[in-house]
């Protein structure tokens, strides 16, 4: 094969001369180019008829540009749509040599081929919804119907359980997809087509009456129209008048429909006259002229002029008896009448395919494309309007596939998740992984349009919360918050169960704040959390509520201690140690040596006046348990202006002049004084407390920071001076 021969190059300037024709713009050189890569990609290939697979592309781009002539850049698309599918020439290639506009129509209609296959096609409304979904650009879905018209014409060749199944979705999903964009002769072709190899012997059968009849049926309609076309012209009046074709299908299912015969149907002659006029009266004045020339039957005689149809049908039908006392059905209009009829077709179809009332989007999409296509062919298609292409309706929402071909839809960037929830809440509770197109996936996968989801469960897999982050329908959502929030109540219980019976053991009781403030001191983030620990087990109640004296849990001190100060600040009222109370003696406790900042707590003691002591004091914790407590509260006063003993622990490893090192470190920091140093070291490590002289909190924190930054110290941490 040589695309030099000239038998190709008369078909390539067949194509251009066809595109020079109908389109507003052509670009030969571009086609040629195409037209070579095609040619070039397929030329080892055969198809099924045994013809060179080149001649497919070829015949799908002549298609388009006789029967659905939008622009040059469907053409091409045309000629390259099964290249990237079946050759080595990639989409690369594509875009590099014809431009990202050629290369992704040719990237949409090879995602969309076999889309359907091994499915049963049984919800035909979503499948179409499916395709538009995938489609970016209306040109995918032309070209498709070229593809699908030539695949049709050619299907003698295929075997018979291919021919029906691709016949099946010719005649639910391309059809009256076809019918919907406008594409009045593609569609019947299409429908007579699919008729033909889903059932032959009926097909066959009107076939044969139609053309024994044919003849006489023009003839029938050129004598029909001569004596009114003479009358009309005699008045002036600019009209179109012709015989409107009745196709095979269409004649199959009105006999079906209306359970009658091929010759009551096809008896009925069909002439449409249509006005070039504005106004309406011109339709009744062709009425009366009609009328003149044949006998009007009178009970099948509609005025859809003065009274139009809900979807805004304007025109006159009427019976006559034609020549030959043949019934001839008339309908006239004016042009915007047969503008606004060819609109409401997707009205008819939509009643038709039982679709919901909210689909009006679509039908304004559609009309708006239909729009498109008028435009398109009369006038120049300018860029703009082919820049518009770009389809935006259902890419928020994607359709996927069960195993069974089932389609489900969901939202836009659904996940395997998303889907198992939306088979069955059970599928959705148990799903442990997923298989999108036989692959293993993550579940956190976005799926989409025309995947294949398989969903793997396992008994012992539950909902996560993790989960939340990714999933996108609202099922999924509430079906997940609904089990965790569950899991959460019973990890409640039992938890309170295990604290309720601590808290009996060691005779302790708590209100529903203490447990708060405890979790909280705990650094749970809340309740459940706690209880969560308790269940689990990293959290030691016994060690929490019942603290051996050496090892004693600060925290727990703490947390009592604020519970009984409540107490007493609710009977005794606030206090300031130093403020209005001014008289009141009082003294720091020794045994926790307090400092300015510390969380305080007054003693009252008999003939001692108050002892200020931390509020974890482990000594005064004591004293209140043995029942001889008196608290009061008091505050550290603004300035209290003099020194407190503080005492660090530190610890490191032992080297020459580290006692000058830290003694230095905190003699030059403030001015700070030390009291006592009493540190031994063993084995290169050393150990002990070093006592100081603080204003506050604050000076000793900044002092025990400063000396974890020396070199050799591996931990430094106050400690409670005793007496
Ligand atoms: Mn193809």
């Amino acid at each position: 094969m040589d695309v030099n021969e000239p038998k190709y190059q008369k078909m390539l300037t067949e194509l251009i001369e066809l595109c020079k024709k109908n389109l507003p713009k052509t670009d030969a050189v571009l086609l040629t180019k195409s037209f070579n890569m095609s040619f070039e990609a397929h030329k080892n290939d055969l198809r099924a008829s045994g013809d060179p697979y080149f001649l497919h592309p070829y015949e799908v781009a002549l298609i388009i540009a006789r029967e659905i002539p939008l622009d040059h850049i469907s053409v091409i698309a045309a000629l390259l749509h099964d290249v990237v599918e079946d050759t080595e020439f990639n989409l690369d290639i594509i875009k590099k040599e014809f431009g990202s506009e050629v290369a992704e129509i040719v990237d949409g209609v090879t995602k969309i081929s076999g889309l359907f296959s091994g499915l049963e096609i049984t919800q035909a409304e979503n499948y179409r919804k499916l395709l538009l979904s995938m489609v970016k650009d209306v040109r995918v879905i032309l070209v498709k119907f070229a593809d699908r018209l030539h695949n049709m014409r050619t299907l003698d060749f295929v075997p018979p359980v291919k021919q029906r199944r691709i016949a099946t979705e010719t005649l639910e999903i391309y059809a009256p997809f076809a019918n919907r964009f406008g594409l009045g002769r593609v569609k019947w072709e299409l429908e007579d087509l699919a008729f033909k190899y889903l059932n032959k012997p009926a097909y066959e059968d009107l076939a044969k009456k139609i053309k024994s009849k044919r003849k006489e049926r023009e003839a029938l309609i050129a004598k029909f129209m001569s004596p009114v076309e003479a009358k009309l012209k005699e008045y002036k009046l600019d009209f179109e008048m012709g015989g409107r074709p009745k196709h095979i299908y269409s004649i199959y299912k009105k006999m079906l429909n209306q359970n009658t015969t091929f010759e009551f149907i096809y008896d009925l002659l069909a002439i449409r006259i249509i006005l070039e006029s504005n106004d309406q009266n011109d339709c009744y004045y062709v009425l009366g002229v009609t009328n003149q020339l044949y006998k009007p039957i009178g009970d099948r005689f509609k005025d859809y002029i003065s009274i139009p149809k809900k979807n805004n049908y304007q025109s006159i039908h009427n019976t006559v008896f034609g020549p030959e006392g043949k019934l001839f059905e008339v309908q006239i209009r004016t042009r915007k009448m047969h503008e606004i009829a060819e609109r409401g077709v997707a009205a008819h179809w939509k009643y038709k395919e039982h679709l919901h009332n909210n689909d009006s989007e679509l039908e304004d999409w559609v009309n708006w494309v239909r729009d498109i296509f008028e435009n398109a062919s009369k006038n120049e298609a300018t860029k703009e309007i082919l820049a518009s292409f770009k389809l935006n309706l259902y890419q928020d929402e994607i359709y996927v596939f069960t195993p069974n071909g089932d389609l489900k839809r969901l939202p836009l960037n659904s996940t395997p998740v998303d889907f198992a929830f939306e088979v069955h809440s059970n599928v959705g509770h148990h799903c442990i992984g997923a298989k999108v197109n036989g692959k293993i996936v993550p579940l956190d996968t976005r799926l989409n349009s025309g995947d294949q989801v398989d969903i793997i469960t396992s008994k012992n897999q539950h909902p996560n919360r993790s989960w939340l982050q990714f999933v996108q329908t609202h099922k999924a959502k509430s079906n997940i918050r609904k089990y965790i929030s569950r899991e959460e109540e019973k990890i409640l219980e039992a938890g309170k169960e295990i604290w309720e019976k601590k808290l009996k053991k060691y005779k302790l009781s708590f209100n529903h704040e203490d447990v708060n403030k405890l979790a909280r001191k705990l650094k749970f983030d809340n309740l459940s959390q706690f209880y969560k620990a308790i269940v689990q087990n990293t959290l030691n109640l016994d060690e929490l509520l019942n603290p051996p004296e050496e090892h004693e849990s600060k925290q727990s001190n703490e947390l009592q201690f604020e519970s009984f100060a409540e107490i007493a600040r609710t009977s005794s009222g606030d206090l300031l140690v130093e403020g209005e109370h001014k008289g009141i003696e009082y003294m720091y406790a020794k045994c926790c040596s307090p400092i300015p900042g510390d969380p305080i707590i007054g003693y009252i003691t008999i003939g001692e006046g108050i002892k200020v002591h931390r509020k974890d004091c482990k000594n005064l914790l004591n004293m209140i348990k043995h029942g001889e407590h008196k608290l009061v509260p008091v505050n550290w006063p603004q300035d209290a202006g003099k020194y407190f003993v503080a005492g660090i622990n530190i610890s490191g490893e032992d080297k020459p002049g580290l006692l000058n090192e830290i003694s230095n470190s905190i003699t030059t920091y403030k001015n700070t004084n030390i009291k006592s140093v009493n540190i031994s070291s063993n084995d290169s490590v050393f150990s002990g407390t070093i006592t100081v002289y603080v204003s506050d909190l604050d000076h000793l924190n900044r002092l025990i920071e400063r000396l974890k930054k020396s070199i050799g110290i591996y931990s430094v941490k106050r400690f409670v001076v005793g007496p």
